[in-house]
């Protein structure tokens, strides 16, 4: 980990799931260009250190300076949980909207 990166993936470990991706509430980690994920610029004043990112990473992959893990290990996967639903629920409208 460089000294300016907020996060770093262990690219031995990493499956490229986005799953940090999509958890992070400040939209902070984005994809690189090889499928990794990345901090965007700044991120160091806008991340909040919630530690969702570390936390929804299933293989222990993502490293992040300040946060080893959030203050409630669970919250990331209810996080993950909700928006999953909140995805599903979409695509259902979606279809149901297709099929009328
Ligand atoms: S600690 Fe929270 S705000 Fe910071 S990068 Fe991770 S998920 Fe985003
Ligand atoms: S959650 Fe972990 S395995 Fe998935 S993209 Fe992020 S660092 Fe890689």
């Amino acid at each position: 980990m460089q000294a300016n990166e907020l996060i770093s993936p262990d690219k031995e470990k990493c499956v490229r799931c986005d799953a940090c991706v999509d958890i992070c509430p400040m939209h902070v980690i984005h994809v690189d260009e090889d499928g990794y994920p990345q901090a965007v610029g700044k991120a160091f004043l806008t991340c909040i250190n919630c530690g969702y990112c570390v936390d929804v990473c299933a293989p222990g992959a993502l490293r992040h300076r300040v946060r080893k893990r959030s203050v409630n290990p669970t919250a990331a996967l209810h996080a993950a949980l909700k928006r999953l639903r909140a995805a599903r629920e979409r695509d259902d409208k979606t279809k149901r909207g297709e099929s009328k």
